[in-house]
């Protein structure tokens, strides 16, 4: 590097907006020399460079860690032959390879895709799919979305209106979102029986959201099993069958955002299949490339496809400009082949196993609420907000790159850590928490 440490990072702070960030009083940022297997490599400010795991996997998308040496390949083959052509009027290889794959690993019903480049898109799509559809069918006054409390789907506009509204900081945005239709959150705990009063409870007013919006509704919108971004809470699979029975029972489409939880994270190849649950369109995104490269997809049923390319457009009215982009589609097509051809359900058990082990001596610790564990995600819940940046420095100084938000320490860490690995990213996050109490 030309420049010196100190330089870049002043240039940054007085340039760049970074995520959820103020330019007045930009939070510490660190600068990345490199990243290979499942450790960043980060500069020292002296030098040198110190190696932290990434026990975020970068938000979740970078399954088999950096520089693997498959995607690497993937991406320099594609860019040998091009590296982006429109996809208005061609088509290429890396895309209808990918959509097969999807189609065959995702529920049955599932036999059409949607390429675009984030998953805020693809659930913009999927909305506008739905939107599409209602008009299709006639059902004209059907414009909003029914979601629960506690969900997050991304940051543009549509997909926002569907964030929690307190944690998606609704207010500031009072009058230029769509007033969507909220029930109350799922009662917390993937493994509530279907007869616990507190279910009952929840069912019964998710009942009556439904029938009272019934005419307005076009499509229910949630993510599956966990709630991400909104809170890193797992719910019971009943919740997500009794959405499955309201859709049905009032014409709503079902529209699951697995951008999170898709690829394995949960358990299952998609979470989804813990309720036995087919959507009639599902995002996904994130681990999508092995967090190689920006692509989400949005796939539907035949009924959807037809209803809506039948309908009054003719079309589905959306077509980014860098739709279904080849080298996404090739380093994709990579990663699933990668992460389907050894026994990923094995690994993602093993990373739990050694999760539960790991953070379970945080439940002791005062200032802790909660300590759970679902496939690969390892969450641990103060009582109150966490201080970011101590303890970001604590966990790193134990080699174990993390990012809380909220009340919420946690770990979405690369399948490919090994135990030790695992192991310290749970050391690191329990003392880096019993530090500061
Ligand atoms: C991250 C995320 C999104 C948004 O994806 P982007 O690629 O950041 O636009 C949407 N839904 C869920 C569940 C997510 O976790």
């Amino acid at each position: 590097m030309s420049r010196s440490v100190g330089e870049v990072l002043r240039q940054d702070a007085a340039l760049l907006w970074h995520p959820y960030a103020s330019l007045s009083e930009p939070g510490r940022v660190r600068l990345v020399r490199g990243a290979s297997g499942v450790r960043l490599r980060l500069d020292d400010g002296q030098g040198g460079t110190v190696e932290a795991i990434d026990a975020m996997a970068s938000w979740w998308c970078a399954i088999h860690g950096y520089r693997h040496p498959v995607l690497d390949r993937a991406v320099r083959d594609q860019v040998a032959e091009f590296s982006h052509v429109m996809f208005g009027g061609l088509t290429h290889e890396p895309a209808v390879a990918l959509g097969e794959r999807l189609v065959e690993i995702t529920p049955a019903p599932l036999q059409h895709v949607f390429f675009c480049d984030s998953g805020s898109v693809s659930v913009e799509v999927a909305i506008k799919l739905a939107l599409q559809y209602q008009v299709a069918r006639g059902r004209h006054g059907r414009t909003r979305m029914l979601t629960v409390r506690g969900g997050y789907h991304g940051d543009t506009f549509t997909p926002m209106s569907v964030c929690d509204p307190v944690n998606g900081m609704h207010s500031l945005f009072t009058g230029a979102l769509t007033e969507q239709v909220f029930g109350p959150q799922p009662p917390a705990g993937f493994d509530r029986p279907a007869d616990d009063p507190e279910y009952l409870a929840w069912a019964d007013a998710l009942r009556a959201v439904a029938a009272e919006h019934r005419d307005q509704v076009a499509a229910i919108v949630v993510e599956p099993i966990l709630q991400g971004a909104g809170g890193m809470y797992p719910y019971s699979p009943a919740c997500l069958r009794l959405l499955r029975e309201l859709a049905d029972e009032y014409g709503f489409l079902l529209i699951l955002d697995e951008i999170a939880t898709g690829f394995g994270r949960t358990g299952t190849l998609f979470a989804s299949e813990h309720a036995g649950v087919d959507p009639d369109i599902l995002c996904v995104g994130k681990a999508l490339t092995g967090g190689y490269l920006s692509l989400a997809a949005t796939l539907c049923t035949t009924d959807v496809a037809r209803t809506v390319s039948d309908g009054p457009g003719g079309a589905l009215m959306h077509g980014p400009t860098f739709m279904a982009n080849p080298l996404a589609c090739a380093v994709a097509l990579a990663s699933v082949e990668l992460l389907l051809g050894q026994d990923w359900s094995a690994e993602v058990s093993r990373i739990s196993a050694g999760l539960t082990a790991g953070l379970a001596p945080a439940a002791d610790l005062s200032g802790v609420k909660d300590v759970r564990v679902l496939g690969a995600v390892g969450v641990v819940q103060l009582g109150g907000p966490v201080d970011l940046p101590r303890l970001t420095e604590a966990a790193l100084r134990r080699g174990v790159w993390i990012r809380p938000f909220r009340d919420l320490v946690y770990t979405m860490p690369p399948y490919v850590c090994t135990d030790e690995e695992i192991a310290l990213i749970g050391s690191a996050i329990t003392e880096a928490i019993a530090e500061g109490n």
